[in-house]
């Protein structure tokens, strides 16, 4: 008896231990848990694309006290600025006691998220049928997108300059629309193909419509009944679709998963169970040591590429700025700045255990999951975190109690992807991956846990706070 007491202690001082949120939590502190889940939920209902991300966290941060920033204006410690770039992104700061000149506290989550773009001439008809030619974005099992409803969203750029917003699917009188799929008893030709080839790019045609224009005679009455009632609608013509962002998303809502409700469902929790607690982070700030910048970036999905992605100079730029109130270079903030890359893991799943390895793997309800690297087979593409700043990390979350892991992705060679972290760490910033583990990851409706998404907040805010 006596030795077996022994042994537990020894194994508790000495093995790393991976807590169960269920097993350590009060049930007061599950209770904050779910409460904190309501106002995502809401949240991922909302915004559903960048630029609605971005109009989302633009009216919660004006009622936060946030003012857009002037880069010729003084600033003094606890004044909140943000700053938009062409409407895809959002910069948050709070000026720190010590200003910048220490260097400054950044959390980075991506908005976008994967989905079917609309081509720049989409409309067509086929069979009395309209349909819209899609793109997709980002990295999808396109078999999932079929035989589900899909909302339309984004912006039509008119011949005048004008623009009108779009937002169609989402209540629930709206319309919706979809992508048809082969019945199973048509289908042995297409069941026997490769999963990556049973449904191909240009098989994703979106039905948006089946009633001809009148009676009359004639070629494309269908389409021509669809641009009518779209001209209509918004006074658009078929050349405006060039000058659009269209994106087809989910049509569906958010909501607990499991009789237990400890679960949330929903579209695109990759990234915005990151970016939610990240933007609520800041809201929640108190008076910082150091200024603290959130970054709400797009384009992750498909490289950080382009001038709203973060590979562009936008975050560079708006730190220099930063800089040059305090005096200091730029290059001097950023050497010293350190980064949360806030975003998901892959959460392991049992039904697919042989993808993951399961010691490092991430796992539902057990915290956010720090990742040293990212990447694929033999470390590439990735920027690993220092022994030195992984540690930082760790002290912190030990330091506030806040339940962690450690997570890698998948097996060894298995696959792979990337974060932000490695566009971060070229600025010559720390940084290190944090986030949500997840379920399906990039299906139309993933899944993550209530507990999980707090303690990722807890994780940011502890961070900023620091
Ligand atoms: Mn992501
Ligand atoms: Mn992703």
């Amino acid at each position: 008896m006596e030795q077996s007491n022994e042994i537990k202690k020894l194994k508790e001082n000495l093995f790393c231990q991976r807590k169960h949120g269920g097993n350590v939590l009060s049930s007061d502190e599950i209770s904050e848990c779910y409460d904190f889940a309501e106002g995502y939920k809401d949240y991922l209902n909302k915004a559903k694309t960048e630029r609605e991300n971005v109009s989302f966290v633009l009216k919660m941060a004006i009622e936060n006290g946030f003012t857009e920033f002037d880069k010729n204006k003084k600033y003094v410690p606890g004044d909140k600025i943000y700053c938009i770039n062409r409407n895809c992104n959002i910069a948050l700061a709070v000026i720190g006691k010590q200003g910048s000149k220490n260097g400054v506290k950044l959390s980075i989550a991506h908005i976008d998220a994967p989905r079917l773009d609309l081509k720049p001439n989409p409309l067509f008809e086929r069979n009395e049928v309209a349909m819209f030619k899609t793109h997709y974005y980002g990295g999808i099992k396109k078999y999932q997108w079929t035989a589900i409803p899909l909302a339309l969203h984004g912006r039509i750029v008119k011949k005048d300059g004008s623009f009108v917003d779009v937002c169609i699917g989402e209540n629930d009188d709206d319309p919706k629309f979809c992508i048809t799929d082969l019945l199973p008893h048509l289908a042995r030709e297409q069941m026997s193909k490769k999963m990556s080839e049973a449904i191909s790019g240009e098989d994703l045609n979106v039905t948006i419509g089946s009633i001809p224009f009148k009676s009359d005679e004639g070629s494309e009455l269908v389409k021509l009944n669809i641009l009518k009632l779209l001209n209509e609608k918004y006074g658009i013509v078929e050349e405006d679709f060039i000058s659009s962002d269209l994106e087809l998303v989910p049509a569906m809502k958010s909501s607990d998963i499991g009789f237990d409700r400890s679960l949330i469902g929903g579209y695109a929790h990759d990234d915005r169970s990151c970016a939610y607690p990240s933007f609520k982070a800041i809201f929640d700030c108190k008076e910082p040591e150091k200024t603290v910048v959130v970054l709400l970036a797009d384009k992750e999905e498909i490289g950080s590429t382009g001038n709203t992605g973060t590979k562009s100079n936008f975050l560079k730029y708006f730190i220099s700025d930063l800089a040059n109130i305090d005096g200091v270079k730029g290059r001097d903030v950023l050497s010293k700045s350190k980064c949360l890359s806030a975003d998901v893991n892959a959460a392991y799943d049992s039904t697919f255990a042989n993808n993951f390895e399961s010691m490092n793997s991430s796992f539902i309800n057990k915290g956010v999951v720090v990742e040293k690297y990212t990447g694929h087979g033999g470390k590439y593409d990735t920027s690993e975190a220092s022994a030195e700043f992984t540690g930082e990390i760790r002290k912190l979350l030990n330091e506030n109690n806040i339940l962690w892991q450690s997570g890698e992705l998948g097996k060894v060679d298995t696959g792979g992807g990337g974060t932000i972290a490695m566009f971060i760490a070229n600025l010559n910033v720390d940084v290190i991956d944090i986030g949500v583990p997840v379920l399906s990851m990039h299906a139309p409706f993933e899944v993550i846990s209530k507990i999980d998404l707090f303690m990722t907040y807890k994780a940011i805010l502890a961070f900023l706070n620091a």
